[in-house]
């Protein structure tokens, strides 16, 4: 059972934080400092930020998990890159979103599946920011569960051609690259990874409207027809795609359940800082018991979910060291889950219970509680939603004998 596995032992574990890796979450903390006052424009003006990708690529920090072989790629391990995804994610899910995707779903899949032709061709320009990665697996009929998904290619003269729709596409409209997932034509079998340049004849995006939350972020649906793409093109092995989407989503599920931390982290701060300076009933706010019970809640979840999101992180820099180890692959898979499962929740609960203790002003989108409880929904749903996330964790237990469906 991976729960054996001697890597989910803690007492193995050291977050010590070196020199190198201090020096990183220096400058994401700067630049998320500086960056502030811009997404609280875009956010207020329901705009998406375009900012964002030239901002932190003067940063430098386009290419965090990405090895420094590859152009402005910054090599931070996986405690690192979580420790940074975390800082990011206080100033909002719309902000870390970006992130995610570009870098953990795009940059850290092709680093992991490309072959060096095509690492040496992606990575440069998206470590840059010249060229922004989305990741295209849901569609309007295939969410939870991919292996139904309809997009499909034909192979005619050595190319291929793509067909189909791919639905609620993070960066779907910024993006210079989608790695696209699609079955061979009129088969249900042989899923392959495509990487798409969306300036190709055929590829279009529109911009989805009206989201509940994620207003500054770009999330589009994607149309494909007979999408012409090279033999180099495919992302890992032949018929290999549902493996490549896969691990991507691990590698999203890492980044979520950073930047969920970061929601409870902000929220808790918030409610902190509101909870000294709110006079009600003669007192400040936070000497009432039940506002402190909410603080005390949040704080004990902050604690629990980094401890969870760092032990995931630990488990994936082992993974990324010994790549083929099968074992240990599925241990980090339950890992990123458990640390994703319980973060998304309780930074939805932080959320929740800041926008309670700013009482009307947290109803207001000027303050961050009500932009966190907006945007941080989503966190239950997308990489897994909640009741996906619970069979796997389940299974993780009882062992794949229990799967109620394969
Ligand atoms: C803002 C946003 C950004 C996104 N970005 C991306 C992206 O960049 N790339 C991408 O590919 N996708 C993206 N998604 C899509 C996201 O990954 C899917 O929404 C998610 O996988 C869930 O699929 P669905 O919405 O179709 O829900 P469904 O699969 O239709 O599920 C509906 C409900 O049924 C439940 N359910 C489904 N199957 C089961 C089951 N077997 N047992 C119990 N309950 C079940 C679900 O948990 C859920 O509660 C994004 C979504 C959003 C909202």
């Amino acid at each position: 059972m991976p729960e054996q596995d001697e890597f989910m032992n803690l007492s193995k574990m050291n977050f010590d934080v070196s020199e190198e890796q201090t020096l990183i979450l220096e400058q994401v903390d700067r630049a998320c400092k500086a960056f502030r006052p811009i997404e609280d424009r875009f956010y207020l003006d329901h705009k998406i930020n375009d900012q964002v990708k030239p901002f932190f690529a003067g940063a430098h920090l386009l290419g965090l998990p990405v090895s420094r072989k590859y152009g402005d790629g910054q090599g931070a391990d996986m405690v690192t890159y979580a420790l940074a995804v975390e800082r990011i994610g206080r100033e909002g899910t719309g902000l870390r979103t970006f992130f995610s995707v570009h870098l953990a779903l795009g940059e850290m899949t092709v680093q992991h599946w490309g072959n060096e032709e095509q690492k040496e061709r992606i990575l440069p320009p998206a470590t840059r920011g010249d060229a922004l990665l989305a990741f295209g697996l849901t569609e309007p009929s295939a969410g939870s569960d991919p292996a139904s998904l309809k997009t499909y290619f034909e192979e005619k003269g050595g190319k291929y051609y793509i067909t189909g729709q791919k639905m609620w596409i993070s960066l779907g409209s910024t993006a210079r690259y989608v790695l696209v997932f699609a079955y061979p034509k009129g088969k249900r079998e042989g899923m392959c990874g495509f990487i798409v340049d969306t300036q190709t004849p055929g590829f279009k995006a529109e911009l989805i409207q009206h989201k509940l939350g994620l207003p500054t972020a770009d999330t589009s649906t994607l149309y494909l027809d007979k999408v012409e793409v090279n033999k180099e093109d495919v992302l890992g092995p032949q018929g290999k795609g549902m493996s490549v989407a896969l691990s991507g989503l691990m590698n999203g599920r890492l980044s979520v359940a950073a930047g969920c931390v970061g929601v409870i982290q902000d929220c808790l701060d918030e409610s902190v800082r509101y909870a000294g300076v709110r006079v009600q009933h003669g007192k400040q706010i936070g000497r009432h018991q039940l506002i402190q019970r909410h603080i005390g809640l949040m704080s004990t979840n902050l604690e629990a979910a980094k401890l969870l999101l760092l032990k995931a992180a630990f488990i994936k820099q082992k993974y990324e060291e010994d790549p083929k180890n099968n074992e240990l692959r599925d241990v980090t898979d339950l890992a990123c889950s458990r640390a994703k499962y319980f973060a998304a929740n309780a930074s939805f609960d932080a959320a929740n219970r800041a926008v309670q203790i700013f009482g009307a002003n947290g109803y207001s989108l000027e303050n961050r509680p009500g932009r966190h409880l907006a945007d941080t929904r989503v966190t239950m749903i997308y990489e897994g939603a909640n009741e996906i996330m619970e069979q796997k964790l389940a299974l993780g237990v009882l062992g794949k004998g229990f799967e109620a469906y394969s």
